[in-house]
């Protein structure tokens, strides 16, 4: 039996549940999976020690479903719960309800899920805990068209107008001159509404040509913080992070340690507990704050494979309130690491291809890792995120990390859907990105554009 927990419930799906179940059995913990119907034959629940049905295939009636997940962990005597990323992941009711209900919730205390969940708070504390942020507004914006523009005069155009509440590359509209700007504040305004559940927006000058650069941290409940480095998250499509590498491109260890030492600091400031990210735009040496994710991340795996340390691990311990045994100079940065996000979709018009997957075959071999819950003859559901897994290549360099992925890549078989392993395959073989430091705008505004003219 561990010391940590008895027994841990996953409230997620697809390869995060997995990778989840693989961190507790890794530590004796045993695991309960909640699925929706339409996952009755995912990997994870035929692993899983026990598993519980909570809802119908949509989102919001299963992986949604609070009362459904609290009620599961209550029949199976869970101890904790891991909330995965997306879906319940930074909810802070939910996080709420989770302790309440006598559970740990493996995550950040529930008012520090809301303060960055509220992308306007979160930039207040960053700014007050000396964190570098993107120049615009103070706070939301008002009604007043007078004041808005204003605003965006002073900041100077292009400025993107963003939702408090926005996620996952939605609730974002880049404005280019004065005559669009209150009609886009307007539509955006209404669409947060409606998706985010809260009409708060603002505004931030648009960098023309950054990366993305984040921060990945761990604390503990003891008031110690670290910091695992930087990931280079520029490959982007739509707001969304398609190929992930640690470390960034260029980056000197000077660079790392002083944003690094700043991230930890303003994590300490705000009592910060569990695994988090702040992400920042990152344009001529000069970092700037643009939101904090208070859950794992999609591309942890790259930070992982340069430190040697399991992240989802160190979650899970630092809920069991442990101390983190490692100290700033403990953690060590080696070789280089590259993610593939591999999406269900047509790698040319990025329409979701859902369905039966008659072959999957994946690469091996030095340096290469796999995270997915796909397996041949697996169906994959329509209701959910097209991501079916992770191609993490490993190398002493990044030119050895390079290599080894475009040679993974081209091992890759899967059929039955179509994929975006071609789309990785041309990002491999393309010069600027082996140059590295390619810009956000880089995959869609040349490679893509590139891609049609041909
Ligand atoms: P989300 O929570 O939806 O991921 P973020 O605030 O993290 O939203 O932004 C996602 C992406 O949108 C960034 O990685 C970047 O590509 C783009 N973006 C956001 N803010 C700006 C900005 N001020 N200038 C240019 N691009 C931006």
């Amino acid at each position: 039996m561990s010391t940590l927990f008895d027994k841990i419930l996953i409230a997620n799906r697809g390869e995060i549940a997995l990778r989840i179940q693989r961190a507790c059995r890794e530590l004796g913990i045993r695991t309960v999976v909640v699925h929706s119907t339409a996952d009755i034959d995912a990997k994870v629940v035929k692993l899983a020690d026990e598993s519980v049905c909570i809802g119908p295939a949509p989102s919001r009636e299963s992986y949604l479903n609070i009362p459904a997940i609290i009620a599961a962990a209550e029949v199976t005597d869970a101890e904790a719960i891991h909330p995965g990323y997306g879906f319940l992941s930074e909810n802070a009711d939910f996080a709420d309800r989770v302790e309440k209900s006598g559970f740990t919730f493996i995550g950040p205390r529930p008012d520090t899920i809301r303060m960055m969940g509220d992308k306007v708070a979160a930039k207040k504390a960053m700014i007050a805990a000396g964190v570098p942020c993107v120049p615009g507004s103070e706070g939301a914006l008002t009604d007043d068209p007078v004041e808005i523009t204003r605003t965006a005069r002073a900041i100077g155009y292009p400025v993107i107008i963003k939702a408090a509440g926005g996620g996952g590359g939605r609730g974002m509209r880049v404005v280019h001159t004065e005559a669009a700007l209150i009609s886009s504040v307007n539509t955006t305004r209404a669409e947060a509404a409606a998706a985010f559940n809260n009409p708060d927006v603002y505004m931030e000058k648009f960098l023309e040509n950054p990366r993305h650069i984040e921060i990945q941290i761990l604390a503990d409940e003891h008031g110690n913080v670290i910091h695992l480095g930087e990931r280079d998250c520029s490959m982007q499509r739509r707001h969304q992070k398609v190929l992930e590498e640690a470390p960034a491109p260029g980056l000197t260890p000077k660079q790392r340690e002083k944003i690094g030492q700043r991230c930890a600091e303003a994590c300490k400031r705000i009592g910060y507990r569990g695994a988090g990210t702040i992400e920042f735009l990152f344009e001529n040496g000069e970092f700037y704050f643009i939101e904090m994710n208070t859950r794992v991340q999609v591309e942890h795996p790259v930070t992982e494979l340069i430190t040697g340390i399991d992240i989802v691990q160190e979650q899970i311990r630092i809920a069991a309130g442990l101390p983190l045994t490692l100290r700033q100079k403990d953690v060590v940065l080696k070789g280089h690491a590259i993610e593939c996000r591999v999406n269900a979709e047509d790698p040319f018009r990025f329409t979701p291809s859902p369905g039966k997957v008659t072959a999957w075959h994946m690469p091996g071999g030095p340096g290469i890792r796999i995270d997915s819950h796909v397996y041949s003859g697996y169906t994959i559901p329509p209701h959910y995120d097209s991501m079916i897994g992770k191609i993490i290549a490993y190398g002493d360099t990044r030119e050895q990390a390079i290599a080894r992925m475009s040679s993974a890549l081209s091992e890759v078989v899967i059929e039955g859907v179509k994929t975006n392993v071609p789309l990785h395959r041309e990002i491999l073989r393309d010069t600027h990105f082996e140059d590295g430091g390619t810009s956000i705008h880089y995959l869609e505004h040349v490679l893509l554009r590139d891609r049609n003219k041909s």
